[in-house]
């Protein structure tokens, strides 16, 4: 019987073959297809629905609906039975399709005669294209066989839509990835850029879905499994050798090359009709469908690891390569479901601009695309199914939208835009060597983020007085192992002197959360944010932070030098942490090396419990840095990754600004310099606020420092605190509406 359906459903698609092959137009072809389906299920009715635009379904073909219905019954996603299927992005079989639950009625189609339903989504790598049903008068259930049949057609249809197979007039034949399309995201990073489109994940494509010779295919795909085994073996003994501890993901990659129904579910897929590459993917877009709906973190992870996997599959398969030979263009705007910032900064400074489907705004690659002062749209949902190497691609960071392919109206308006944007930057360049000194004559000191060497020419050019924060970890995020000693020092000798005697801040290492590095086991752990990080893994396993103390001192070489340790959440944290810069100083006098002129020993202040430590922690810290981002995620409980959640809470709420008061009196009250370095110094109303809240040191990503430093010069620090206090007099809960209208009476 399964041998049957098998050649039943073998033989539909060397049908459907037959039609593809034909020379016919987009609209003749649909129709032929969705007749032969008809047939070959003998159903009273095969029906093809495609999206016109992201929200809309359109019926394109039919055999045994009403004609007239075609490209005139439209329904929304989620909307009736065909809506659910494609929100869904799984089958609805059932044989009462009027008493369903969300069945709609379309009078146009004449639908109401058939009793059976069973849909189908069209997807392609987890992308729903649209949704192929069939229908029947009889109530009857589709069998299991019937529905796998419509599914492996499904997939071809995907494959052929995708290559452009059912172009044709209209919206929903139009040519996929042609039109232009705008995807409305979130701003990660300000600025305009126009460019073209480099995909992180090069695209694979499967020109033959179809094939007729099973036997072949599955001996390919034997071969391809080999390959993929003997690959995964050596970059996991590469893996033990180097000691690296990808080894339990690779671990995962090696089971699931061996899995057998992984293998056995492809073979039954070819052993229907399609191709190796097709039953690969087909796996795949199954494995997607799942991993979006999956609420467990560790099943999605593995059905990731299965994703990355099936693709090595493809590429081998397909001869593609994991370099599918695409060149980087002129102008890259990478393109990416999501990226870390060790992979990030691999690219280099090259990138003009960032577009990811995902990401989040507090996240470490969105703060290295600040560094860079590079535009960033995160949550561009839908642009990853239409990006291509090589299209033109418009960023436009100011408002959070991208326009892929755009038609010549939107480029030259865009152009006006990019043109106007520099205008104001040469507006900032004439403030850049003047103080940041408001109306009152309050100064305020101003100094920028960096990690990176490529960002200490920044330094000059901003305006900034000198770096606030050097997030040395970014160091160790691009390389793939642990720096030595001796590159340590001789970088940060080169930081110093590219600062030419400015202060710099070095913070030491903040590795967990996000940022993990290549060579460093893992943590396994369910809220690494508040995890094993930063000062945490640096008291616990001394090593890193010893050698990073020494190499700072060895570059300091006599010079000044400052030194803050992220992440304190106790006094004796701090406390330990400085009897390890004490040690490190011991030792280097001894070996005879000179110390450093004048040392600073501070701490990052990003645990709202340090706002009441003991006043010993703010007597024996010799600065405070408030850390902005985390210490506001731990404040609202609002993970700053978490897009749902970040937003919600204003950094101009009143109680977050009461509770920086409060620190701001307790380090007056000491006498301990304090200065904030979160993203949101770096933005000028709350820049303005912070200041007049009795902050009168910022540090902020260099392309800030410029249009803080306009509005500080033009505001009143007085008036600015009065405005603050009427807000919270008034019981607001934020005061941006107040300092907003504040800031617009200035003009
Ligand atoms: C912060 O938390 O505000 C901060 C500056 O550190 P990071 O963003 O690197 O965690
Ligand atoms: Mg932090």
């Amino acid at each position: 019987m399964a041998d049957r359906i098998e050649s039943d459903s073998r033989k539909l698609l060397g049908r459907l073959r037959d039609a593809l092959a034909e020379d016919s137009a987009g609209q003749a072809r649909l129709n032929r297809i969705v007749g032969l389906i008809a047939d070959s299920m003998q159903t009273e009715v095969c029906s093809i629905y495609l999206f016109r635009d992201t929200e809309t379904l359109e019926l394109c073909a039919t055999e045994g609906l009403q004609a007239e219905a075609v490209h005139q019954t439209r329904m929304r996603l989620g909307e009736g039975l065909v809506g659910r299927v494609a929100r869904a992005k799984t089958v609805t079989n059932t044989a009462d399709a009027p008493g369903e639950k969300g069945f709609r009625y379309m009078p146009e189609t004449g639908e109401e005669r058939y009793s059976s339903f069973c849909g189908v989504p069209i997807q392609r790598l987890g992308d729903v294209l649209g949704v192929l049903v069939v229908q029947s008068k009889a109530a009857r259930l589709f069998s299991a066989d019937e529905v796998y049949a419509l599914e492996v057609v499904a997939m071809v249809l995907a494959e052929m839509t995708e290559l452009g197979a059912f172009v044709g007039e209209g919206a929903a034949l139009s040519a996929r990835h042609k039109r232009p399309v705008m995807f409305r995201g979130t701003i990660g990073q300000e600025g305009a850029v126009e460019g073209r489109v480099y995909l992180h994940e090069p695209r694979v494509t499967v020109t033959n879905p179809i094939s007729d010779d099973p036997e072949a295919e599955v001996a390919r795909l034997r071969a391809a499994v080999d390959t993929l085994r003997v690959s995964v073996d050596q970059m996991l003994s590469d893996a033990h050798e180097g000691g690296a501890d990808q080894v339990q993901v690779l671990e995962a990659y090696r089971m699931f090359a061996n899995s057998r129904s992984w293998i056995r579910r492809m073979e039954e897929d070819i052993a229907s009709g399609l191709s190796a590459e097709a039953a690969v993917e087909k796996e795949q877009s199954l494995a997607r469908t799942r991993m979006g709906q999956s609420e467990d973190a560790y099943l999605r992870d593995r059905l990731h690891d299965l994703d990355d996997l099936s693709n090595r599959l493809l590429r081998i398969l397909t001869g593609q390569g994991a370099d599918t030979g695409a060149a980087m263009p002129e102008n890259p705007v990478l393109i990416a479901r999501n990226i870390g910032p060790g992979e990030l900064l691999e690219y280099g400074k090259t990138l003009k601009g960032i577009v990811l489907e995902e990401g989040s705004v507090g996240s470490h690659a969105a703060i290295v695309a600040r560094a860079w002062a590079i535009p960033l749209v995160i949550n561009a949902k839908g642009i990853l199914t239409e990006a291509l190497n090589g299209d033109p691609i418009l960023v436009d960071g100011e408002q959070g939208i991208v326009h892929l392919r755009p038609d010549d109206n939107v480029a030259s308006a865009f152009r006006d835009k990019i043109a106007m944007l520099a205008k104001a930057q040469e507006r900032y360049a004439s403030v850049r060597d003047l103080p940041a000194e408001a109306r009152c004559g309050t100064t305020i000191s101003l100094h920028m983020n960096a990690g990176l060497m490529a960002d200490l020419p920044s330094l000059k050019g901003s305006g900034a007085e000198g770096v606030g924060l050097f997030r040395t970890e970014l160091q160790f995020l691009i390389r793939n192992q642990m720096p030595r000693r001796s590159e340590l020092s001789a970088l940060y000798a080169r930081v110093m002197n590219a600062a030419d005697g400015k202060r710099v801040a070095f913070r030491t290492l903040d590795i967990g959360s996000d940022k993990v590095l290549p060579y460093m086991k893992p943590n396994d752990e369910p809220n690494p944010a508040m995890g094993w990080r930063a000062i945490r893994v640096g008291l616990d396993k001394p090593g890193v932070l010893r050698m990073q103390l020494q190499a700072l001192l060895r570059a300091a070489a006599g010079r000044p030098l400052a030194v803050m340790f992220p992440f304190i959440a106790q006094l004796d944290e701090f406390r330990a942490a400085r009897a390890e810069m004490d040690k490190a100083l011991e030792r280097e006098e001894i070996l005879g090396h000179p110390l450093p002129e004048k040392l600073e020993v501070g701490a990052m202040l990003e645990t709202p419990g340090m706002a009441f430590a003991p006043d010993a922690f703010f007597e024996e810290t010799d600065f405070v840095s408030i850390g902005g981002n985390d210490l506001k995620q731990f404040f609202f409980a609002a993970d700053r990754e978490n897009e749902r959640v970040r937003r919600r809470y204003d950094t101009l709420n009143v109680s977050f600004l009461a509770f920086i008061e409060q620190i701001v009196a307790r380090c007056a009250a000491m006498g301990t310099p304090l200065s904030f370095c979160g993203e949101d110094a770096g933005r000028p109303v709350e820049a303005v606020t912070l200041a007049a809240i009795g902050l009168r040191s910022l540090s902020m990503r260099p392309a800030s420092v410029g249009p803080v430093k306009s509005l500080i010069r033009r505001v009143d620090i007085t008036e600015a605190k009065a405005v603050i206090d009427a807000a919270r007099d008034r019981g607001e809960q934020s005061v941006r509406g107040a300092m907003m209208d504040y800031l617009s009476r200035l003009g």
